[in-house]
């Protein structure tokens, strides 16, 4: 992962112009509108989402690193939410002492020990403020302005039925593309809906996100999408890697390449 391809021809969403804005998110389902509504605000951002965006995964802060020494990025958007699975989690493992794995502890959880009182607290004050605090640091000495929202779903018009939808999650490589015609790709290629409300979204591939999508929230249908070549390899490459240590152990999995991807791939 050395570069996020845009301005290729075919791609969605990709703007031409230069990118300066990056949008730090959460994997959950019910964000996908307001990601999208902030990429198109933004005129195309790079777009990067896991667990509770936590910039403190290894995955993340590398793919922050890689964004801010390739881009001339002048803003960065954090939108952690309420109502967050990656924090509920949280405070399972530090408030009620469940049990959580080793990876996920390090990666998410360990930051946060000793030093909030409630999932409210966590979710309002302690994940946002340390997330930003550490988004401070990365940043240095360059001029980036920061925003910060705390999203509320129940603000967001998400359906009544939402918690029956089966869940997908897709993973990806940080794309400045909408996700939403990212989902029509990979509701094209599968021949299943890809839906805005039902699919969490991981890019980059971010093992402890994965592992609690599948683990802690239940996600049974993974989709890792590729917009390139390059992108393919990566993605196999990740499959294999989660395959290996038994991550995706009881999950249907599928690799999918948009048509027009395919279509590139076989003209080479
Ligand atoms: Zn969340």
């Amino acid at each position: 992962m050395n570069d996020y391809n845009h301005g290729n021809p075919g791609n969605h969403g990709m703007p031409r112009h230069e990118i300066n804005t990056l949008i730090i998110g959460c994997m959950d389902g019910r964000t996908n509108f307001k990601v999208d509504e902030l990429n198109a605000q933004h005129g195309g951002a790079i777009i990067l989402r896991n667990a509770g965006a936590n910039v403190s995964a290894p995955e993340m802060k590398r793919a922050i690193e890689i964004a801010l020494d390739k881009y001339n990025i002048k803003i960065i958007v954090l939108i952690p939410h309420i109502d967050c699975g990656a924090m509920g989690l949280v405070c399972d493992t530090l408030l009620e002492h469940k049990s959580a794995d080793p990876r996920v502890y390090s990666d998410l959880i360990q930051q946060f020990k000793g030093r909030f009182s409630d999932r409210g607290d966590l979710e309002t004050r302690l994940n946002p403020d340390m997330q930003f605090d550490a988004l401070k640091e990365l940043i240095g000495n360059r001029q980036v302005t920061l925003f910060r929202y705390v999203l509320d779903p129940s603000g967001l018009s998400v359906p009544e039925d939402y918690h029956k939808h089966s869940h997908t999650l897709f993973v990806s490589r940080p794309y400045t593309s909408q996700c939403s015609l990212m989902f029509e790709d990979a509701t094209a290629v599968t021949g299943k809906e890809v839906g805005m409300w039902g699919t969490y979204v991981v890019q980059p591939a971010d093992e402890s996100s994965i592992r609690i999508a599948i683990d802690n929230l239940g996600i049974r249908r993974v989709i890792f999408f590729a917009e390139s070549v390059g992108d393919l390899h990566e993605m196999e490459h990740a499959e294999k890697e989660l395959r290996s240590k038994g991550v995706l152990n009881g999950v249907n999995v599928s690799l999918v390449v948009p048509k027009h991807v395919k279509k590139r791939m076989t003209s080479l």
